[in-house]
């Protein structure tokens, strides 16, 4: 028998189905400090707690320049804040990397080596679409290729390396995350603690937000696009 599948649809028609395939137990998630990733742990968490009590959940987090470190400080602001929210045991490592980009292939590597490590078969990526190009452009700097209908992009996969990848968000753009926020009553005990920010002083002649968000970078654009708010 199949694991539960949670239908999630927003006023746009977007719609995610959250499920973890049988056999899986043993889960690896990319935090990123981000307010997407951070409701995917938080519904992976209440789900395993219910339909895979025997689930270990393993955390990547990335450390990097661009986002002026601030990445790992704040995803370890949005575990805490779920470790208190959900009183949960099934969080068994926190791994962080250091990358002086965002290059995908690091956060691959590192995947392949925390499942040598804990024998993962999942692997869990927040990523969502880019808003419609219209409203994209106006966010400024930096451009981005246009939206992708989603025609072809598989939400779910298996990787060769005998990964299954997930990436639930893939064909639905932000605003679904907003209507998850809302749906599980997360816009005061979470949202605050993510952050999206990506300021940086050759970009933007503004002050360094410091902890708070610039409300310039194209990050900060998208946040307030799809929650009405920073
Ligand atoms: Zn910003």
């Amino acid at each position: 028998m199949q694991r539960p599948i949670q239908t999630y649809t927003d006023n746009y028609g977007q719609t995610i189905e959250f499920t973890i395939p049988i056999p899986h137990t043993k889960i690896c998630i990319n935090i990123s400090g981000g307010a997407d990733s951070a409701i995917l742990l938080y519904m992976l968490i209440n789900y395993c707690e219910e339909h895979i009590p025997e689930a270990e959940i393993h955390i990547i987090t990335s450390a990097n320049p661009i986002k002026s470190w601030k990445n790992a400080k704040w995803s370890t602001t949005v575990i805490d804040q779920l470790l208190h929210l959900t009183n949960t045991t099934l969080i068994k490592s926190h791994y962080t990397f250091y990358s002086d980009d965002q290059r995908r292939t690091e956060l691959d590597d590192t995947e392949k080596m925390i499942q040598e490590q804990h024998g993962i078969t999942f692997t869990i990526n927040g990523t969502t679409q880019n808003p419609p190009v219209e409203r994209s452009k106006t966010f400024g700097p930096p451009t981005f290729k246009k939206r992708d209908p989603g025609h072809g992009m598989l939400t779910l996969y298996v990787r060769d390396t005998n990964i299954t990848s997930w990436v639930p968000f893939r064909t639905a753009d932000k605003r679904i995350v907003a209507h998850l926020y809302k749906h599980f009553d997360m816009l005061e005990a979470l949202f605050p603690y993510t952050r999206s920010c990506e300021w940086h002083p050759h970009v933007f002649s503004s002050a360094n937000p410091g902890d708070g968000h610039c409300g310039e970078c194209w990050w900060c654009k998208e946040r307030e696009w799809a929650f009405g708010r920073l």
